[in-house]
């Protein structure tokens, strides 16, 4: 096989957008609209967002690399290529119909969706503006955009934005018809790290808040083009070594597959015919016996939530495979359809219980208003230092973040860019007002690096340089596994980019805990489903398979109610003697003394709870829920639940 050699090029000037400020609507999402990302609706006509490597992706960067060097009149034999497209520029594929549909669009210019690039031969005007950062004045722009449409009623120049051959000229010619994803191009260079060729100064970091940030005209002739007249190295971008690990709890949290869930969090538990909602109260791990014994296997106590007047015992799960993250579905609306729009504060539960609220099972209601709260709930927990006198600021260990548990050391998925980074939490942090104890009016944020996932060319060569030996633990076996799955198929190489450093973001910027793809994948999707993947050298991130918090409670991106502790937000949907954990700080165990005989009795204090009517129930049957895990949860929307309870009886 012919290898191709290419030549790494770099954008660091970027006028991208996520959101932008609508007349009409206020804030938009700078890309597809829900209703075109919504596949299940719209299985015929919807949009999907294309990956950092997915061969589409790939050919546009190809083609941008080529152009610009066709523009710069580079003589090097190596084709350019372009590693990532401008910062908040991103691919979406239109599909459309049944015909195979190969229509994309990069969404991302800052007037708004409308004004998308259909190709990159579009694009490439506009990208060579940014790239060449000798004006910061969009009139100077000749992309279709920014110009006009009269600029393009002239023939364009030769080369620019011209035809780009396909990549099999420069390679093999064997495999026809190969996508270029199965044909990567392969780097061969001796030098460890790649060379950027055309670096242009990368913007002061921007503050990573959401807020759109329009097109501003500067005018003419201001002094904007030093960047382009000496393009200086870029800037390098460190991280942060991790933050100690000051608990044996952390610590257990901190390892790769040991346990999935954590003590306080919020699960979905399968209660044989049906799925609960319920808290993990003790875990511990334990080792089968018998000939084909593997490793150590988690199992968790699990306290299953309800209303406050019936309390369910405590249930005892062994296996991974019955629980699942709280954000890997959405919770459907109460089964009691007068309930509607209302919380676990605000229900009159008894008048529920008495059967005045019409048909519906209160224990399953009871569970979901509770879940909800507990969503839009935070709490911090184990305070490190206090320097409340001097700076007005504590500092936490961990935090319950909606139905998750987070430490610093952790890393959290983002809402901010497009929703694709995560932050490795080094700090988490309250500010008290001054003069001020109250902690409902303290502020409250997170210190971290930021870090997207990327992927490019393998080459042997890099290997060892984009190790980063700050990553979590988790992160980096995790990381390990996915270049195991991509790397001898495809070529492909992926590893953790550094976006920033010491960032700071607030808790409504936090999407949750970040997952393993290679533990929650073949959970979530079915270990079918994930080995047929593997098989293919594929592995998708598991964050495009899990919401976010807020996000099946029209909470998506707000803050939410502070608690002081976890039992005040779990509030009377579980027992009033319920203690999460043993009381030691190990993190685990616990879970013999409270089942005797395997009959887990942590509450004995409540009289035994009628069974679940799960025959009856309109909650959403094992089956039928069980079938959607291999779908992203925005599509297991309430309307679904409905449909499922008409056709299920
Ligand atoms: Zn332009």
């Amino acid at each position: 096989m012919t290898l191709v050699n290419f030549t790494p090029i770099y954008c660091g000037r970027s006028d991208g957008e996520t959101e932008i400020r609508s007349k009409k609507y206020g804030k938009e999402y700078n890309g597809p609209s829900n209703d075109q990302l919504d596949k299940v609706a719209n299985p015929d006509d919807y949009y999907e967002t294309l990956d950092h490597d997915h061969q589409i992706t790939v050919e546009w960067k190809r083609q941008l690399g080529v152009m610009l060097q066709r523009e710069m009149r580079a003589q090097t034999e190596s084709p350019w290529f372009l590693m990532f497209f401008p910062e908040n520029y991103r691919l979406y594929k239109h599909h459309k119909g049944v015909r195979d549909n190969t229509d994309a669009y990069l969404y991302g210019y800052p007037q708004g969706r409308k004004k998308r690039f259909k190709t990159a031969q579009e694009f490439f005007p506009h990208f060579l503006w940014l790239m060449e950062g000798k004006s910061e004045d969009y009139g100077d722009c000749p992309c279709r955009n920014c110009a006009g449409d009269w600029v393009h009623k002239i023939e364009p120049l030769p080369g620019r934005g011209g035809y780009v051959p396909p990549l099999k000229e420069f390679a093999a010619p064997s495999r026809d018809s190969v996508p270029l994803k199965k044909e990567p191009v392969q780097v061969k260079r001796d030098t460890p790290l790649p060379q950027p060729k055309v670096v242009i100064q990368q913007r002061a970091p921007q503050q990573t808040s959401t807020l759109p940030r329009l097109p501003s005209k500067t005018p003419a002739g201001t002094s904007t083009s030093t960047a382009a007249n000496k393009p200086p190295a870029q800037p390098v971008i460190s991280p942060n070594p991790l933050p100690p690990v000051k608990s044996r709890e952390q610590q257990l949290d901190a390892e790769y597959r040991r346990y999935i869930y954590r003590i306080g969090e919020l699960v979905w538990f399968n209660r044989g015919t049906a799925w609960g909602l319920a808290i993990i109260i003790k875990r511990d791990t334990i080792r089968d016996s018998g000939p084909q014994s593997s490793g150590p296997r988690a199992r968790y106590l699990v306290q299953p939530l309800s209303h406050p007047y019936l309390h369910p015992e405590p249930k005892l799960m062994s296996s991974n495979d019955s629980l699942r993250p709280w954000l890997a579905w959405s919770a459907p609306g109460p089964t009691h359809r007068a309930l509607t729009g209302k919380s676990f504060a605000t229900v009159d539960w008894k008048t529920v219980l008495a059967g005045e609220c019409g048909p519906g099972d209160a224990e399953v209601d009871g569970s979901i208003f509770a879940a909800k709260q507990l969503d839009e709930s935070f709490s911090l927990l184990s305070p490190l230092a206090n320097n409340t006198i001097t700076t007005g600021e504590r500092t936490y260990l961990a935090m319950y973040l909606g139905g998750e548990k987070i430490y610093v050391g952790d890393p959290v998925r983002l809402r901010i860019n497009q929703g694709q980074d995560i932050m490795v939490v080094h700090q988490i942090i309250e500010k008290l007002k001054p003069n001020s104890t109250n902690i409902n009016l303290a502020s409250v944020y997170l210190i971290g690096d930021i870090y997207r996932f990327a992927s490019i060319p393998f080459d042997p060569a890099n290997t060892t340089s984009l190790i980063n030996p700050h990553l979590p633990p988790r992160m980096k076996t995790d990381l390990e596994f996915r270049n195991s799955v991509t790397v001898p198929p495809k070529r492909v190489q992926s590893f953790w980019r550094i976006i920033q450093s010491s960032a700071r973001l607030t808790v409504s910027d936090l999407k949750g805990r970040w997952y393993e793809s290679s533990i929650l994948l073949p959970i979530l999707r079915t270990s079918s489903v994930f080995a047929a993947d593997i098989q293919r050298g594929e592995i998708t991130d598991v964050g495009d398979w899990i919401n976010g918090r807020g996000d099946a409670n029209a909470a998506a991106g707000k803050m939410g109610t502070r608690f002081r502790e976890r039992l005040e937000a779990l509030g009377k949907a579980v027992p009033p003697t319920l203690r999460l954990g043993d009381g030691s700080d190990n993190g685990e165990g616990g879970i013999e003394g409270s089942t005797g005989n395997g009959t887990p009795n942590a509450s004995a204090a409540k009289p035994s709870p009628k069974p679940a009517p799960a025959a009856t129930s309109s909650y959403p049957e094992t089956q039928a829920i069980g079938q959607q895990s291999g779908q992203r949860p925005k599509e297991t929307k309430l309307s679904q639940y409905m449909d499922l309870d008409k056709s299920g009886g």
